[in-house]
């Protein structure tokens, strides 16, 4: 695969531009982060006001716009400007060391989707500044089904990046698929197209050394849940023999009605369907999880819910995790990611996390949310977040739980998210009781029309599909 006519590529780049205006939170960058503390148990890097600029800032020379995915439903976008020449240097300063793996009493590599803007090599020195021992990317614009190549200098330079900073791409690098991709799709032509895409990026991850590969499952489109799981592993089946080595890696959701892989047994379904099961696993968001309904926040639920997944998966299937808080309480089928220790999952659960002993050498990779809004008003991001949240969950190892200091942060975290737990659990609520006065409503009517509501509540706008 050699590199596009530059011309070809500026012309995408142009379209890149502009999709990032309409579809992504982009904004603008040089303002001082606020209203985050360091995390207890390390030294405070200093941050200089403009050391924090926007990492999804379309420059001239990007391949693609980098969003991360950090499950906000609510993204509207706003305006961006480009970075000066001395804000990108700033940008390029580690905000904190990483944290050697044999100084902790468990293996965990913890990081966040960085961004791929420019070029995937990029996203290497974008994980080393956050202080990240794993990390997730996007391979090319997730947002688009056209996309240049991987040039085979990006290739050279992330090959050199990774061994130099001394990640195993193998092992603690996942890459995000695409949102467009669905693999249950049953339309033979939107199928193709869905599976190009998808055996695409694998090639590229075989390309670039990485084994692991993390995607959303899909939609039925309609259809039953069985007949979609069985056309994922045939998809799957079909990438397995046209690429070497990479493993397809499931990602639990927190959606129901067409949403594929929400409930453990749909990961199970689509798993016996798939011919080498050395080339399939399992990556659990925690956000996702607790909206579907599975709770990690004390340690007997914890436990409970881990059981559960050995015994309907199988924890060999686990590959990776996707570190996120949940805005929204526990079933309500919502995808909204809190920052760690803010949310309905408390910092608790990750204590449970971070001290599973099978949780070790796993990636383990943060999408929590890191915009910010400056005295200007403009949205920044702040990835001194990421880096804080990475050290917290570190400090989390081996620590005894009831220590008081931790105990003393756990609730400085939920007071400091208290306002919107209560506005998404007011929402929820809200919903709760209009559903049920809508099904007592119908039931009187008729069985008819209460059989209807099943497929209206797929559609409701208000029930949230997955798309981090
Ligand atoms: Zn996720
Ligand atoms: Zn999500």
């Amino acid at each position: 695969m050699g590199r596009q006519p530059t011309r070809k590529v500026k012309s995408q780049v142009a379209t890149a531009t502009t999709t990032a205006l309409v579809e992504t939170n982009a904004s603008i960058n040089g303002t001082s982060p606020s209203g985050r503390k360091s995390a207890e148990g390390y030294a405070k890097v200093e941050v200089k006001k403009t050391t924090v600029s926007k990492r999804k800032i379309v420059q001239a020379d990007d391949d693609f716009e980098n969003d991360s995915p950090a499950g906000d439903e609510t993204k509207k976008p706003t305006p961006k400007k480009r970075r000066t020449k001395a804000e990108k240097e700033e940008d390029n300063m580690p905000l904190a060391p990483r944290t050697a793996i044999s100084s902790l009493k468990r293996a965990m590599y913890i990081g966040a989707h960085v961004s791929g803007a420019g070029g995937v090599q990029n996203s290497v020195q974008n994980a080393v500044n956050i202080g990240a021992n794993a990390f997730a990317l996007f391979l090319k614009s997730q947002r688009k089904w056209a996309n240049p190549p991987l040039a085979d200098e990006a290739k050279t330079q992330f090959h050199a990046a990774v061994k130099e900073h001394g990640y195993a791409a193998g092992k603690h690098v996942l890459p995000h698929g695409s949102y467009l991709v669905n693999l249950a799709q049953a339309d033979k032509t939107k199928a193709d197209q869905a599976y190009d895409n998808f055996v695409d990026d694998l090639q590229r991850c075989d390309a670039l050394g990485i084994r692991l590969y993390n995607f959303h499952p899909g939609s039925t489109g309609g259809d039953s849940m069985e007949a979609a799981c069985s056309r994922i592993a045939a998809q799957l089946n079909k990438s397995h023999k046209a690429t070497k080595s990479v493993i397809t890696v499931l990602e639990n959701m927190c959606g129901s009605g067409n949403v594929v892989g929400s409930r453990f047994e749909e990961l199970r379904d689509i798993i016996s369907h798939v011919e080498d099961k050395s080339r399939v696993g399992v990556c659990i968001d925690t956000c996702h999880a607790f909206a579907a309904g599975y709770d990690l926040r004390s340690p007997e639920a914890f436990a409970e819910t881990v059981a559960k997944f050995d015994e309907i998966v199988g924890l060999k299937y686990l590959r990776a995790f996707h570190l996120n808080d949940s805005k929204a309480p526990l079933g309500s089928h919502r995808d909204l990611h809190a920052n760690i220790g803010t949310g309905f999952l408390g910092l608790r659960a990750f204590h449970n996390i971070m001290n599973h002993e099978s949780f070790q050498n796993l990636p383990m990779v943060l999408e929590t949310p890191i915009d910010e809004k400056g005295p200007d008003g403009k949205t920044v991001e702040n990835k001194q977040i990421w880096t804080d949240e990475i050290k917290l969950l570190e400090s989390l190892i081996g620590r005894d739980p009831e220590d008081p200091e931790l105990l003393a942060k756990a609730t400085a975290l939920q007071a400091q998210g208290a306002d919107e737990r209560k506005k998404i659990q007011d929402q929820v609520d809200k919903k709760t009781q209009k559903d049920a006065a809508a099904a007592a409503k119908k039931a009187a009517a008729g069985k008819g029309k209460a059989k209807k509501k099943v497929v209206d509540e797929d559609s409701d706008p208000e029930c949230d599909s997955c798309t981090e």
